[in-house]
């Protein structure tokens, strides 16, 4: 699933990017429809400017929320997302480019050492090289979305029995 995402909403891009999602972010002006992209299957536009709305595209979305976790709970639960359609560790956050596994070897000095003593998996970005390991993706939110992440996070980390 992808998203194009109104350039305010930046701190949303980068959680939908923290599940899994393709998420770019555009300048969407409703004033000047012919500068949005066609509707593509598989693909959302998300905003909070009410103005969209006039436009009646199915494929857009005009969010509520003022915060970005908000956003994505509104997300998830107007578009009926599930646990199968979150693939934690699987996108960089600032660069929204598919993450490679990284080997345990290449890591050691690059995190801080409680992490590279505590972590088994690392993932790195081809782009801008950040590391992300399990657990990476949740600093910085709280609450009920954290939980639902959690769960999905430790899922996916822990290495099949
Ligand atoms: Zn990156």
């Amino acid at each position: 699933m992808k998203f194009l995402v109104d350039w305010p909403l930046g701190g949303l891009a980068k959680w939908l990017r923290f599940c899994g999602f393709d998420a770019t972010l555009m300048r969407l002006a409703p004033d000047k429809p012919g500068s949005w992209p066609p509707p593509r299957p598989r693909t959302h536009i998300l905003t909070r400017q009410a103005a969209c709305r006039r436009l009646k595209r199915p494929d857009l979305l005009v969010l509520a929320a003022a915060e970005p976790e908000g956003q994505l709970t509104e997300v998830v639960k107007r578009l009926g997302l599930s646990a199968r359609d979150f693939k934690p560790l699987s996108r960089c956050r600032h660069c929204n480019d598919p993450l490679a596994p990284l080997s345990r070897d290449l890591v050691q000095g690059r995190v801080a050492e409680y992490v590279f003593l505590q972590q088994r998996r690392f993932f790195e970005c081809p782009r801008c090289h950040r590391i992300y390991w399990p657990g990476s993706h949740l600093q910085g939110i709280t609450g009920t979305l954290r939980d639902q992440l959690d769960k999905l996070g430790d899922r996916d980390a822990d290495p099949p029995e």
